[in-house]
């Protein structure tokens, strides 16, 4: 993996752009909240687009009838030491079994499915040092990525 300090805000600008074609596809309306004033993250560029890029998919593939998606940058108190991307949809959710299996390798509900992409999502965001938590009800769907700042603690 290549290291590199930057700005998450600089990785989700540069897959915004594909995300919003694709959301134009299933009539989603894309939010995108930056907060610029977060720390620096360390990681590959590259490697946490297809991340994000991989949650946005899921995320748009869930709201076949149209619906939003907001892509949030966070930080939390109890979080220290990390800055946070939430994505959120409003599409179909995930029943509580799946929502078991979700990261399992090869774990889809669709037709076309590879059920890879959550799998290595949560790989690439585990070799950086973070983690992937999800929440789903009948409202919809939200992944949060955790990434370690550059900063530590303070
Ligand atoms: P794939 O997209 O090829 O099915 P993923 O690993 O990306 O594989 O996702 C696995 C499964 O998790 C999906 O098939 C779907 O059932 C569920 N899933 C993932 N993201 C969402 C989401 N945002 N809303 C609803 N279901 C989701
Ligand atoms: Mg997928």
């Amino acid at each position: 993996i290549k290291q590199v300090s930057m700005r998450i805000g600089r990785v989700l600008q540069e897959i915004l752009p594909m995300i919003r074609n694709e959301a134009m596809l299933y009539n989603v309306t894309v939010l995108y909240y930056p907060k610029p004033e977060l720390n620096s993250i360390v990681a590959d560029k590259e490697l946490l687009k297809q991340v994000f890029l991989n949650l946005g998919k899921n995320a748009i593939e869930a709201m076949n009838g149209g619906g939003t998606l907001i892509i949030r940058e966070c930080s939390h108190p109890d979080q220290l030491g990390k800055i946070a991307v939430e994505i959120s949809d409003t599409g179909t959710g995930i029943s509580a079994d799946a929502l078991e299996k979700v990261f399992d390798p090869f774990f889809t509900t669709k037709p076309q499915g590879t059920g890879l992409g959550l799998s290595v999502c949560q790989r690439i965001v585990h070799d950086l040092g973070g983690n992937i938590e999800v929440s789903s009800d009948e409202e919809g769907t939200r992944f949060t990525v955790w990434l370690p700042n550059a900063a530590g603690e303070s």
